[in-house]
């Protein structure tokens, strides 16, 4: 297969799709696909448990918190948030690191007042801002950051302390490397990056958090209802709840988040020494915010753009377009991508430099 370096939908492990793909006409001998099979059967409810359980495992959630499994996206987590977090004061801090902070604090000011503690917009995102010079509320109901932008590639290389809870969209880092869960109120993730497919979002909120949504928050917007319904208030996505679960599984078996963590450090490293090193390709990030995840690039020239990218293709370096808002090249180094797929993709870089440069 070739290597995949989008940034979401991302690269699953080839042993999971695998196991899907055994496992997808009769699920485990039941004479049935799990797509065809009621949420509220055995077999769903158990694959649904042990992927909670496994995802508990692998990230040490502690007891006092509830993992959801949700539907819409991290997108709606940008609403789900201020509706159920800041019905208290009706104030909440967000830190703009770049597209998806942006997103998340227009979202936010539909629902209450936001206080934007400090951007990154004066150095076009390329750092995050310095924790001494943010202006903190005293009254927010909870703090807001992206620790990974997956755009911009920047990343927090810290958890800031403040008296509020911290909420935080992990979409891009979840599961890259060990966390101290209980340092944040709530985390959200979309899944199509370390988790699983898309159509399924984790969140992980500490319990003393639920029951205190805003009036005319929908139903299906309402953590506490999710959370006292084990996550099938509705029929979920059972599916890509399924292949989360193998991966979680699978996670286990390449030894969890902390061997991810040295494997997904190795990988970043590598290319941004090679970048640096090349003289032809550039990153801009503060190297201390360079994210392991997503490693924006660009080319000495716009002009070789094409061609870089259409010879990529060629050698099955798939999906290295940089986003559409920011142009360039982006380098998605998900769990699921082994050290082979940066080594292929260095070795063509070094070669388009020799041809090209
Ligand atoms: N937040 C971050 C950091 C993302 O990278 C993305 C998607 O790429 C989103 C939010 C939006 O996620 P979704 O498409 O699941 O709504």
């Amino acid at each position: 297969r070739a290597f995949n370096f989008c940034a979401g939908p991302a690269a699953l492990p080839q042993a999971v799709l695998e196991r899907a793909q055994q496992e997808l006409v009769d699920f485990r001998g039941s004479g049935l696909s799990l797509m065809e099979m009621s949420h509220r059967s055995d077999e769903v409810v158990a694959m649904a448990t042990k992927a909670e359980q496994d995802l508990r495992d692998l990230m040490s959630v502690p007891d006092n918190y509830k993992v959801l499994f949700l539907q819409g996206g991290a997108s709606t987590q940008f609403a789900m948030v201020p509706l159920n977090l800041a019905s208290i004061h009706g104030q909440a801090d967000y830190v703009n690191t770049g597209q998806w902070s942006i997103k998340a604090i227009k979202e936010a000011g539909k629902y209450c007042n936001v206080n934007v503690v400090a951007t990154g917009e004066d150095n076009r995102f390329t750092s995050v801002p310095a924790f001494e010079s943010w202006s903190v509320s005293g009254n927010a109901d909870y703090l807001h950051y992206t620790p990974n932008e997956t755009i911009g590639g920047v990343e927090f290389d810290f958890i800031p302390e403040v008296e509020t809870d911290l909420v935080v969209d992990l979409s891009s880092t979840i599961l890259s490397r060990p966390l101290d869960v209980s340092r944040f109120g709530l985390i959200y993730a979309g899944a199509q990056k370390n988790i699983g497919p898309a159509g399924i979002t984790v969140v992980i909120v500490r319990e003393d958090l639920l029951g205190k949504a805003m009036p005319a928050t929908p139903t299906m917007l309402d953590y506490k209802v999710h959370g006292d319904n084990d996550s099938m208030y509705n029929t979920p996505p059972t599916f890509a709840w399924y292949l989360s679960g193998l991966v979680f599984e699978w996670l286990k078996e390449q030894g969890g988040v902390a061997a991810m963590a040295k494997l997904n450090k190795a990988k970043a490293d590598k290319l941004y020494q090679y970048i640096d090193g090349s003289g032809f390709y550039t990153n801009p990030v503060a190297v201390n915010n360079r994210s392991w995840m997503n490693v924006p690039f660009t080319l000495a020239e716009d002009a070789l753009d094409k061609a870089f990218l259409q010879e990529a293709g060629q050698r099955q370096l798939l999906n290295l377009k940089g986003h559409r808002t920011v142009g360039g090249m982006r380098a998605s180094l998900y769990n699921a991508v082994p050290m082979e797929a940066v080594d292929a993709l260095i070795e063509f870089m070094q070669d388009f430099v020799k041809r090209r440069g």
